[in-house]
């Protein structure tokens, strides 16, 4: 039984689809000429969070607005009890209406059987019957702290600080009134007059100078140290976080 999807929002509906017909997300990695959805193109995403744009949408997420990502039930309990002031993830923050929709439309997000986990935590770990999504007041960028100096670095993440909104769901039909007021209340800071950040294809010329840009920003500001916090990451090791 397939489920009924919802209606893409504006701003999601002009995405490229994969050749299943899913939306690409504009942070989604890619492989030999096309998407993989199940993967997060770490150059894409740093680009992406570097200039506040949604991983999925690739629009502005305006400044002091809520950012959203969704979590595997496991992940989501860890951060209602250990991470509500600081958490992470290894993708970038996301605007509501486009975590709803993902959540409605993903298989690794709208099915309780489904596998999906954040790296560190749980990796492969089951979604769990109650995943979540979860909002966080403000985000930044969490960069290893000796990458600037390291030839193997380890990737950056994103530091999520002070959740303010969490919305637990079963499955992914459960989110359909949430999603439809979303798409109401995103329609009004959503600025589509601008294209949104979205490169298509392996290694694009045009994202590796957005990517030249940043590593040099962020070299520069994590040796001038304006860290706002450093943290541990298991098996990881020392990041700092970096606000954006
Ligand atoms: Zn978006």
């Amino acid at each position: 039984m397939s489920p009924v999807l919802p209606l893409p929002a504006p701003w999601i509906d002009g995405l490229p689809r994969d050749v299943r017909g899913f939306v690409v997300p504009a942070e989604a990695g890619w492989e030999d000429g096309a998407p993989v959805l199940a993967k997060v193109g770490q150059d894409r995403k740093v680009a992406l969070g570097m200039r506040r744009a949604c991983g999925v949408c690739g629009f502005v997420l305006p400044k002091g607005r809520a950012v959203y990502r969704a979590f595997a039930q496991v992940d989501a309990a860890h951060i209602r009890m250990h991470e509500r002031e600081q958490s992470h993830d290894d993708s970038g923050p996301l605007h509501l209406s486009c975590v709803l929709y993902s959540a409605m439309v993903c298989p690794y997000l709208r099915e309780r059987t489904a596998r999906m986990s954040r790296t560190g935590i749980n990796p492969g770990g089951r979604r769990g019957t109650r995943a979540a999504v979860i909002g966080f007041a403000g985000f930044g960028l969490l960069v290893p702290m000796h990458a600037y100096k390291s030839s193997q670095p380890a990737m950056p993440k994103f530091a999520y600080v002070q959740m303010v909104e969490d919305i637990p769901y079963v499955d992914g039909a459960d989110l359909t009134d949430r999603y439809e007021a979303a798409v109401r209340s995103d329609r009004n800071i959503i600025d589509m007059s601008v294209p949104r950040m979205f490169w298509t294809g392996e290694e694009p010329p045009d994202l590796k100078r957005a990517l030249r840009a940043d590593v040099k920003a962020i070299s520069r500001r994590a040796e001038n140290s304006e860290f706002v916090y450093t943290q541990m990451i298991e098996n990881e090791g020392e990041f700092g976080a970096l606000p954006l």
